[in-house]
């Protein structure tokens, strides 16, 4: 049994037995983790109450080789989310980027991008809490870029010409993005200011995305909105959350 230390992003939890709880987290070193923290729902217990939801920990974990439930050890709080647990938008948001790195993420894989990417949206989103639904959206296109799903935003799918700034960009039936010659003008169009905020996201952090997106159309974020939702129930082939409005 080999005992290990890493930082992680609590994501869920789940009751087991009387005291226990199962505790999936995003883990710096390890990638997605689930592991049983003992004794952890008793009155003293050495865990108190760093197995939040969306707590940052420090945590110290024991692993038994071909067994994916690692057992808890010690943990110690890096940040907490106490002063956000009033407020049920930011918690919905928080569980649906967990919800989202549980599905996108194989477990005991190290993904350094993956981790400090959704570190920074937490973090952004704790520090302005009105900027949810822009950290939301740039959330999602970092984790399918990360993840291999995002389409190509700089060239066209087919012929693999670079997209100029002033024409059209097409969205193809297969979710990539192809220019107006490819397309013939089939596909629904992606506006330039659309095409501009996911060009956006590549230079900016979440934070700095979210303040710029302030000036941004109503229009133009509902319909990244309805882009992200689109590629993202195709990947999981499943409504991956209530569908914004239009
Ligand atoms: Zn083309």
């Amino acid at each position: 049994m080999a005992l290990f230390e890493t930082e992680a992003l609590i994501l869920r939890t789940y009751n087991l037995a009387e005291a226990d709880k199962i505790v999936v987290c995003l883990t710096r070193s390890a990638g997605l983790m689930r592991g049983v923290a003992k004794g952890c729902r008793k009155l003293r217990n050495r865990f108190g109450a760093a197995l939040e939801p969306f707590t940052l920990i420090n945590l110290t974990y024991y692993e038994k080789e071909h067994q994916e439930l690692v057992s808890f050890r010690q943990v110690e709080i890096l940040k907490s989310r106490f002063n956000l647990s009033s407020n049920a938008s930011v918690l919905t948001g928080f569980a649906y980027m967990g919800d989202l790195l549980i599905d996108f993420s194989p477990p005991h894989q190290a993904n350094d991008n993956l981790y400090r990417m959704a570190l920074a949206c937490f973090e952004a989103v704790s520090e302005n809490p009105e900027d949810l639904d822009s950290v939301l959206r740039y959330f999602e296109v970092w984790l399918l870029k990360l993840e291999g799903f995002l389409p190509d935003l700089r060239t066209c799918a087919n012929c693999h010409e670079a997209f100029s700034g002033d024409a059209a960009v097409y969205l193809w039936t297969d979710l990539s993005l192809r220019c107006m010659r490819c397309s013939s003008g089939k596909g629904g169009t992606v506006s330039k200011k659309l095409h501009a905020q996911l060009r956006m996201t590549e230079k900016l952090s979440p934070s700095m995305f979210a303040e710029e997106a302030r000036e941004v159309p109503k229009t133009t974020k509902l319909e990244m909105a309805e882009l992200t939702f689109q590629i993202i129930g195709r990947v999981l082939e499943r409504r991956p959350r209530v569908k914004p409005a239009t």
